[in-house]
């Protein structure tokens, strides 16, 4: 027996377990191993799958990833379940993980704190947001490292470390832990800007409001499906423009609210995203000669 199967057989790891559950879009196969570890069961965890040479991905609420629907060869570690610790620490929040964005925005206007109001409405958590540096590029622009201290992680080496935001070196949705194999185990976050929180909590509304009214909140989807292009105009505008709103592959639909978010209708797989997303590159390109790039990532 290998050393992932003993831990699996001590710590209840599952095997062949199905991800699309896992994901705010539906979609995505089996995993070869799932597992949702507590903090100090990662490093072991992560040490198992390196000597038996299993692949590692980590996903947090799996609102940014398009999972293979043929399933993912590797060890998939979930943190939104297990990695929940979140509490003030003086001028600081300290969040596992695995914490959602809507609860951290919650927990620091309840402290009295403004800055993470453009949180709520993202649906992921702490490591995906610190890994993306997620944020707003409309409305109010704000990203995560705006209000990030410092990181806890463990790199691709297997060793702890603790990077503060500057070193992570945050740009537009990415960071230098992004693919680095690196393992996000908590954020420590700035509580800054003291606030009324009965006004805090007006501005979350307000803001909530603005996306219900712009983006399809009611259906399956990993927010927007391409990045800003640099410089121009939205993603969705060049999608829109192009004709494509409302077209789809099998189950898979560029939204008819907004295009740059596609839809699963119910039985989409990742190839008919994958085709979708193709003809939407193509497209535009034709059309205007800029070149989309996925903000999603793919996860095989
Ligand atoms: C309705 C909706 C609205 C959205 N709105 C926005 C928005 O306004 N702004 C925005 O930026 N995004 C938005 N998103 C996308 C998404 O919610 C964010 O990018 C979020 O930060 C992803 O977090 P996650 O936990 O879901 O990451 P996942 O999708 O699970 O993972 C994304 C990437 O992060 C990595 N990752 C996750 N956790 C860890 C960890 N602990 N350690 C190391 N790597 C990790 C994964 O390996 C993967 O590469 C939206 C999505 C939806 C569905």
């Amino acid at each position: 027996m290998n050393r992932i199967e003993s831990l699996a057989l001590a710590r209840g790891l599952r095997e062949r377990y199905p991800l699309a559950p896992y994901t705010t879009w539906r979609i995505g196969g089996p995993a070869r191993w799932f597992a949702e570890p507590e903090a100090d069961e990662l490093l072991p965890l992560l040490r198992a799958a390196r000597e038996d040479g299993v692949r590692v991905h980590v996903l947090g609420r799996g609102s940014n990833v398009l999972v293979d629907s043929a399933g993912v060869d590797g060890l998939v570690i979930v943190t939104r379940n297990s990695l929940v610790r979140l509490e003030r620490d003086g001028d600081r929040i300290v969040a596992d993980a695995g914490v959602s964005l809507p609860r951290l925005a919650k927990f620091a206007a309840a402290e009295g704190f403004r800055g993470f109001e453009f949180l709520v409405g993202i649906p992921g958590t702490v490591g995906g947001a610190v890994v993306i540096n997620a944020g707003l590029t409309v409305y109010r622009p704000r990203a995560t490292a705006a209000v990030l201290e410092d990181v806890e992680a463990i790199d691709a080496q297997l060793v702890p470390v603790v990077r503060t935001a500057a070193e992570i070196a945050p740009g537009y949705r990415s960071t230098n832990l992004l693919g680095s194999g690196a393992c996000v185990v908590r954020a420590r976050f700035r509580l800054e800007e003291a606030g009324d929180p009965e006004e805090i909590h007006r501005a979350t509304l307000e803001h909530l409001a603005e996306r219900k009214r712009k983006q399809p909140l009611d259906r399956f989807t990993a927010g927007s499906t391409f990045k800003q292009p640099e410089g121009g105009r939205p993603a969705g505008w060049y999608i829109e423009e192009a004709g494509l709103k409302g077209t789809y592959e099998n189950g898979a639909r560029v939204s008819p609210k907004h295009a740059n978010w596609i839809e699963n209708r119910g039985d989409a797989t990742s190839a008919d995203v994958r085709r979708l997303m193709d003809r939407i590159v193509e497209t535009v390109h034709a059309r205007f000669g800029v070149t989309l790039e996925p903000e999603v990532r793919f996860v095989s």
